[in-house]
Formats: structure tokens, C-alpha cells, sequence
């Protein structure tokens, strides 16, 4: 089996999702070959050998257009006998695969949650419905598409250096169909989407004016700051900040939730989630039962002296 992985990188860094990926693709068995679509420096790069991959592949130039990400896609499947594509899982990923399936003749899972069981065929789990159910889906064909969720496999860091390898393709000028004119990044420190850690508040802070103490204890712990769906709302924080279903989907190895219920909306965002957290006034707080540390506790009392603890750590 050859397997192509997606890698993503931001400011230069790659993405733990795409790590993740490669740590994947690197359990399914098999050579593992990264692909970079776009520029990211080549000892990052390299690293994704520590993960796993054997090779990676950088395509220089800049992707606006899903159509131009999936075409160089398929072309360096091919180009490298390919059987088989993994993607960390995001809207673009899902987007990509999709057209790459029908490039490809492939099958196609998205939200997987589980590495594949090929003991009667080819079948993975995935989560549907927001997160409240999961599907078992078979996929038939020879080739196949895996847009994997966070969290699934630990990132494997036992590799050496890849080797990193340019390539090239061939976009027909037909797919090179967006032009951006202007970009304005998300405001925060760390992208809530990337977080490792999220510090998230809700109505439970009474007002924007408290917010404060939210943003120190990030600023503590290195986190993202996200919110509920009514405090944006209420425009008492950035809509860009709105976790849940009808917001952000989140998946970090740690989110804290201050002065949150718990609504099912609101769950459906972060249950992908590793460890999640939850400081709420009410014990019977539904989002009690899905925490796996809880204090029942007013946050204005409990968030000052928790960023004292972790300053002093
Ligand atoms: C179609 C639809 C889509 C939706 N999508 C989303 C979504 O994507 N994301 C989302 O978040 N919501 C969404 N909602 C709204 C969702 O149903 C809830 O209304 C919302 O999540 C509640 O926000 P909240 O927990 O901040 O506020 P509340 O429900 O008012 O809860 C506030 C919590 O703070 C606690 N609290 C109060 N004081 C303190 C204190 N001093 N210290 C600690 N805790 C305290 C309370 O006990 C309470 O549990 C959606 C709703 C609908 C109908």
C-alpha cells in the first residue's frame, strides 16, 4: 500500500492535524509519502519523518482554489502510484477529497474516528450527525480516501528526518479560479481551529467586561479563546470565536468551559475534544456529563486563582 497524506502548515509550522495524519496513515502499514502543497520550510518538512512519512513531496506555489489543491493532488498520486489519500479532517480537507474521489475513481470516508478494520474487507468508523452517532462505512473500491478527525491516533515522534523531494504538476487554468484580493486574520493569539488548548466562556460571565479574567488564563496556558453561541451573539465576543454546531468545531487535547451549560449545539462543537474540563455554579449543568474534570464553582472566584496556579507552575 502507498499513501499520500495532506499536509497543512500555517506560518510555517505544520499543523498537529496533518502530524496526526502521517502518525495515521503510518499505523495503516505501508510507505507513507507527505504532500505540501504551497511553501513551508524545508527542516519542517523534514521532520514529518519523525511521524512517519518516508518522503515528502513539495509543490511549490500558492492553492487558493479547491479545484487547484485537488487536481495536484490526484497528479501526485499518480505520479507516485497512490492507492490510497488521508487528510486531517477540515471543510477545505473534505472539499479536496471529494474531488479527488471522482478524479481518482476512489471511495471516500470523511470524520473518521478509527483506524480502518481490514479484516473482512475495507471498513472505517466515522462519526455522523454532529458527533451523535457513528457510522461504520465500507469502502469498496481500490483506492480510497480517508479525511481522518483530531484525536484519533497519538502523533507518533519516533522517526528520522524524511527526505523532501520538490514535484511538480500540471493545473489546467481553468481550476486557477479565485484570485484573493485581501486577508484579515482571526484575532487572538493562537487560531482556535489549531489550539492545543481552549479556554471558552459563556453566559455565565454576566458581561464582555469579564472577559479579563478569560483571556489571562489563556494567555497562562498558551490557549485559544472560544465562547458560546448567545455571547456572540450578544456581540460580547467575536463571532470568529463561536464554538459548535452552527460555529467553530474544536478538537483540542484540553478544553476548559467557564460559565457554559452544556446545550447539545454547543457539545456537538467540541466533542472531539481529549480532556475536557468544565467550571459551572450549577452541579446539575449538563456539560458535567461530558467532562472529565469538573468544579462545581462561581468561575469569578475559581479563574483568578487557577492562572495564579499555573503562572506559578
Ligand atoms: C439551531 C441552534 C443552533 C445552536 N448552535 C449553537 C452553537 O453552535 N454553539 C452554542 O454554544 N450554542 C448554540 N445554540 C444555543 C444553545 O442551545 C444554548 O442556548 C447555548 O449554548 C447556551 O449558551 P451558554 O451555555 O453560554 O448560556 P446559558 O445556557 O445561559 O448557561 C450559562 C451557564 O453558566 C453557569 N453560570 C452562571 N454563573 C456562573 C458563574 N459565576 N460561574 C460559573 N458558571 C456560571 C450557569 O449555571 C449556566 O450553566 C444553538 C441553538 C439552536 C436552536
Amino acid at each position: 500500500m502507498s499513501i499520500v497524506v495532506v499536509i497543512d502548515s500555517a506560518d510555517g509550522t505544520i499543523k498537529k492535524g496533518s502530524r496526526e495524519a502521517v502518525s495515521y496513515a503510518t499505523q495503516m502499514g505501508g510507505d507513507v509519502i507527505a504532500l505540501a502543497l504551497g511553501d513551508a520550510p524545508e527542516n519542517e518538512l523534514a521532520s514529518l519523518g519523525k511521524n512517519g512519512a518516508s518522503k515528502v513531496i513539495t509543490v511549490a506555489g500558492e492553492f487558493h482554489s479547491i479545484q487547484e489543491a485537488a487536481t495536484a493532488v490526484a497528479e501526485v498520486m499518480n505520479n507516485v502510484g497512490a492507492d490510497t489519500l488521508v487528510l486531517a479532517q477540515s471543510a477545505k480537507a473534505s472539499a479536496i477529497g471529494g474531488r479527488v474521489a471522482v478524479k481518482q475513481g476512489a471511495s471516500m470516508a470523511s470524520n473518521v474516528v478509527a483506524l480502518p478494520d481490514t479484516a473482512n474487507g475495507f471498513s472505517v468508523k466515522t462519526s455522523i450527525f454532529s458527533g451523535k452517532a457513528f457510522a461504520n462505512v465500507s469502502l469498496s473500491k481500490e483506492k480510497k480516501i480517508l479525511v481522518v478527525s483530531k484525536n484519533v491516533v497519538d502523533i507518533k515522534e519516533d522517526g528520522g528526518d524524511a527526505v523532501v523531494e520538490a514535484g511538480s504538476v500540471n493545473i489546467p487554468d481553468a481550476d486557477k479560479n479565485i484570485t484573493v484580493t485581501g486577508q484579515e486574520k482571526a484575532s487572538g493569539d493562537v487560531l482556535l481551529t489549531d489550539a492545543d488548548i481552549v479556554v471558552s466562556a459563556g453566559r455565565g460571565l454576566k458581561g464582555p467586561e469579564n472577559w479579563g479574567m478569560i483571556e489571562d488564563l489563556a494567555k497562562a496556558l498558551g490557549a485559544a479563546t472560544g465562547c458560546s453561541k448567545p455571547v456572540s451573539d450578544m456581540d460580547w465576543r467575536p463571532h470568529s470565536e463561536h464554538v459548535g454546531q452552527t460555529g467553530i468545531k474544536v478538537a483540542p487535547t484540553l478544553y476548559i468551559a467557564i460559565g457554559i451549560s452544556g446545550a447539545i449545539q454547543h457539545l456537538a462543537g467540541v466533542n472531539s475534544s481529549k480532556h475536557i474540563v468544565v467550571i459551572n455554579t450549577d452541579e446539575e449543568a449538563l456539560f458535567f456529563k461530558a467532562a472529565d474534570y469538573g468544579i462545581v464553582g462561581d468561575a469569578f472566584e475559581i479563574i483568578p486563582q487557577l492562572t495564579e496556579a499555573i503562572k506559578a507552575l
